[in-house]
């Protein structure tokens, strides 16, 4: 079976990691800090906080925002359930906003819209998670302009976007958010096994997002709240977690890194193949934009006059491992029972219905790859 996704591991990588299990700390040593680092260096943003999910970055970057109850926090149906779980372990609640059809992105128009409704219902959300879906940046700039003047803050998910570009600026910078995410799990463009991190410019933020990583405890004696005991002295200051990233996870993500950019050239180089390959048949491809370089995390495509149904199953029958993603997360059942329904979202549903991810990863080789277009063109005819 070729999957959808697969992650590349080096003699760096497993060197890289053997150095640690050999010769250094497995937990709180210099790994974490030097992979923060290479994170700020290759973003250009200021702070990094590594954390052991992606999922877990999301909630400190909720917590940090003092996200809580009596707030709402709107995200995208087209994600992962974690782009919308981080604000409802914060007691607040959540609620979407439809997707453009073309981009499968945030809709800058019904984001507006909603925007409207929700000023005269004096009910604005605190913060929005925008979504890169499939490695493509949402368009920051119209985004923040919509939202500035209301003070809502914006953490960008994206876990399929390291290695993207917006406006010429690496995705992860957050030149027009409070805090960008990442995920380095295995099917994501780099991989630390399972790994997060937070990037921001502000150092506040950066300042508590790493607090709540590490149990709300503190060793520095001007964050605490008395004069310290001695030198032995710490102090918990909020309640926060356990999300910290081992050194041995941090190595494999920082030898990764390294070679990100040839990862997404070669993800780059395919998602073109397949654009090529696939233009004539009844697809809509993903598309691009004039402001944004995708990382193609995905190549997800969405089926015109087909039964989705009936092409996934020929296609995994032919040994291609063809993928749906996502299933609109106010559709799955602890969403339903929060009060949404079938219909809420009309654009996210109908690309659930229509679409299918193609197989795209680095090491996806030339030979699998037109053993997927041929599947996919003859299942089509
Ligand atoms: C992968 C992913 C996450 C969560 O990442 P983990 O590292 O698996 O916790 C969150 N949001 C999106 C959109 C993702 O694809």
């Amino acid at each position: 079976m070729i999957p959808y996704g697969r992650h590349q591991i080096t003699p760096d990588d497993v060197a890289a990691v053997v150095d640690v299990l050999e010769n250094r700390f497995l937990t709180q040593g210099d790994q974490v800090p030097l992979f923060e680092q290479d994170l700020c260096e290759y973003t250009g943003a200021c702070h990094a906080i590594a954390a052991n999910s992606g999922t877990s970055a999301l909630h400190i970057a909720c917590l940090a925002l003092d996200i809580g109850p009596g707030d709402v926090v709107w995200t995208t149906p087209i994600s992962f359930v974690a782009s919308a779980n981080c604000a409802r372990y914060c007691g607040a609640d959540v609620d979407f906003v439809d997707i453009d059809p073309e981009t499968h992105n945030i809709s800058l128009q019904a984001l507006s819209d909603r925007l409207d409704a929700a000023r005269r219902q004096h009910r604005l959300p605190k913060a929005i998670v925008v979504v890169h879906y499939a490695g493509l940046s949402c368009d920051m700039q119209s985004i923040r302009s919509l939202t500035e003047a209301d003070g809502i803050h914006l953490i960008e998910d994206a876990s399929h976007a390291l290695g993207g570009y917006y406006q010429e600026r690496p995705v992860g910078c957050s030149d027009w958010s409070e805090a960008t995410i990442f995920s380095f799990h295995p099917v994501k463009s780099i991989t630390s096994a399972e790994g997060g991190a937070l990037l921001t410019r502000d150092p506040e933020l950066a300042r508590k997002a790493r607090l709540f990583a590490s149990h709300g405890i503190t060793r520095d004696a001007s964050a605490m709240e008395d004069n310290p005991d001695g030198p032995w002295y710490y102090q918990q200051v909020a309640l926060g977690y356990n999300y910290r990233l081992s050194e041995l996870h941090a190595a494999l993500g920082r030898s990764q890194l390294v070679r990100a950019t040839t990862l997404i050239e070669a993800r780059a180089t395919k998602a073109g193949r397949y654009c090529e390959a696939l233009k004539h048949l009844p697809l809509r491809l993903p598309g691009g934009t004039e402001f944004a370089r995708s990382a193609w995390h995905l190549y997800p495509v969405e089926l015109m006059e087909h039964d989705r149904s009936r092409i996934y199953e020929v296609m995994v029958s032919r040994g291609i491992g063809v993928n749906v993603h996502y299933i609109p997360i106010h559709l799955q059942p602890y969403y339903r029972r929060l009060g949404f329904s079938p219909g809420d979202f009309p654009v996210a549903e109908s690309f659930y219905q229509k679409m299918l991810t193609l197989p795209l990863f680095p090491e996806l080789s030339a030979d699998e790859q037109e053993q997927v277009i041929h599947a996919l063109t003859e299942s089509l005819n």
